[in-house]
């Protein structure tokens, strides 16, 4: 029945256009990273002109005040925010048409801006211009006032402190620049995701699929995120929250609204619903790959199986007695793959027949009192051909006590029988005895506990 003919169109509307986004990205990395490369060039050579004018001598305090000064003329908040300007205000209004333009096209409606998406693209341009601008005191001033003060205790002389001072700056802009890229790209991101917000809900979305590019590279966050369900309006209150702050220069606040995973975050169990406040639009850390679709409902019960367990949430006595009917009625797996598994497994199953092979799978699916877990999981032959989507699996379990044979000796040894399902081509893909429980190491959601064994042992015949 579930297994019928599926249909499988309309789940998700895809971006065509990332070319765009790519970009303008680009241009405002670039644009950045020479802002500041000149800014800081300019700013090194008269620093150190000045230093040459002041012939030898002892270097003090004054002279290295007088320094930060001329750094600070060509490197502080003000020259900074003057030499980014122009692009950086431009590239944030064509980033932000980009998010709202993509949305529209790939949902066929063309996206009217209102006055509140022309105020709110008003504060992210003058919000971005401003982060541009403070970054001097929260990233480079310190490490400059760090430098000059090691001068100090050093004791050095002038044409020697001019040398390190070369060499050090030159090791300042590089780390700069690596800051520039990083902040260019939180803030193209950023202003995108803001952007698609308005054209979600100028063409009448009200729920998006997160879709993580999925390689060996994703990080643990978004293969946690991927493909949850993210209600438009959750995303709009946050973008709201960050607007609000940026507007006020708060940038606590501003932090707090959007919140910037560490590597360490771990969502593999919190269910979509449980998900804080800040997490709702990607990026979900620095450096994010991670974007939304729109999601429209599928009517058909496997997907919103997997839909559920991918969101975490519980699932219905109803889902529950799908799966059971799923995999009662699941297709036995194909000869040669069966024949593998029956080689490898065999013997702890003490099937000496294939067909006894199958009998023993089947049998632990219709134990009405098999443990039952549910998980979403990159199947190992996928994977291997770089297709890391993740599919809905059912896995039963009961105990059994594995005996083997060792010299005269018997060694009884507890374990489970174990059958996995998957779900959406409803086939049998293993069966076998482990002497754990540990999840598949292909799970992306966590296996997850539909039902417990049964209390009290039951003697499992085998058949
Ligand atoms: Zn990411």
């Amino acid at each position: 029945m579930i297994r019928a003919t599926r249909r499988r169109v309309g789940r998700a509307v895809l971006v065509k256009n990332a070319d765009a986004f790519d970009a303008l990205y680009i241009q405002l990395q670039t644009a950045m990273t020479n802002a500041w490369d000149d800014a800081m060039r300019e700013g090194i050579a008269n620093a150190l002109d000045r230093l040459r004018d002041l012939g030898p001598g002892q270097f003090t305090k004054e002279d290295g005040d007088m320094i930060m000064r001329i750094l600070e003329a060509s490197v502080g908040p003000d020259a900074i925010r003057a030499a980014m300007r122009e692009p950086v205000v431009n590239l944030t209004d064509a980033l932000f048409r980009v998010g709202a333009e993509e949305v529209g096209q790939a949902a066929g409606v063309a996206i009217a801006f209102m006055r509140p998406d022309l105020d709110a693209l008003d504060v992210l341009k003058t919000g971005n211009l401003y982060w541009v601008g403070n970054s001097w005191n929260i990233h480079t001033q310190n490490l400059m006032a760090k430098a000059l003060e090691d001068y100090f205790t050093e004791g050095m002389t002038r044409d020697g402190l001019t040398q390190r001072f070369a060499e050090d700056f030159a090791g300042l802009t590089k780390r700069g620049q690596r800051y520039w890229e990083i902040l260019a790209d939180h803030t193209a991101t950023k202003t995108r995701e803001i952007g698609r917000v308005t054209g979600y809900e100028r063409a009448g979305i009200v729920r998006v699929q997160v879709r993580a590019h999925l390689d060996d590279r994703t990080t643990k966050i978004c293969r946690h995120m991927h493909g949850r369900i993210i209600e438009v309006g959750k995303m709009r209150e946050q973008a709201d929250a960050y607007l609000d702050a940026a507007g006020k220069r708060n940038e606590p606040a501003a932090k707090a609204a959007w919140t910037m995973h560490g590597a360490d975050a771990d969502l593999s169990n919190t269910p979509t619903s449980k998900l804080g406040k800040g997490t709702a639009s990607p990026p979900y850390h620095f450096r994010c790959r991670t974007i939304t679709v729109a999601y429209f409902a599928s009517s058909d019960p496997v997907d919103q199986i997997a839909q559920s367990i991918t969101d975490r949430e519980k699932l219905s006595k109803d889902q529950v007695a799908d799966i059971r009917t799923l995999a009662t009625g699941a297709a036995w797996m194909e000869k040669g793959n069966e024949r593998r598994h029956w080689k490898k497994h065999g013997s702890f199953l003490e099937a000496r027949k294939l067909a006894d092979y199958e009998a023993s799978a089947r049998g632990v699916v219709r134990n009405p009192s098999a443990r039952l877990r549910v998980s979403m999981r990159v199947p190992e032959d996928q994977k291997a051909k770089g297709d890391f989507t993740p599919r809905p699996y059912a896995t039963f379990a009961v105990p059994h006590v594995f005996t083997k044979k060792g010299g005269k000796k018997r060694i009884e040894q507890p374990g489970h029988l174990f059958t996995a399902v998957r779900l959406d081509t409803g086939e049998i893909v293993t069966h076998h005895w482990r002497d754990d429980d540990l999840s598949s190491r292909n799970d992306i959601t966590p296996a997850r506990d539909i039902q417990k064994a049964l209390k009290g042992l039951l003697k499992w015949l085998f058949r």
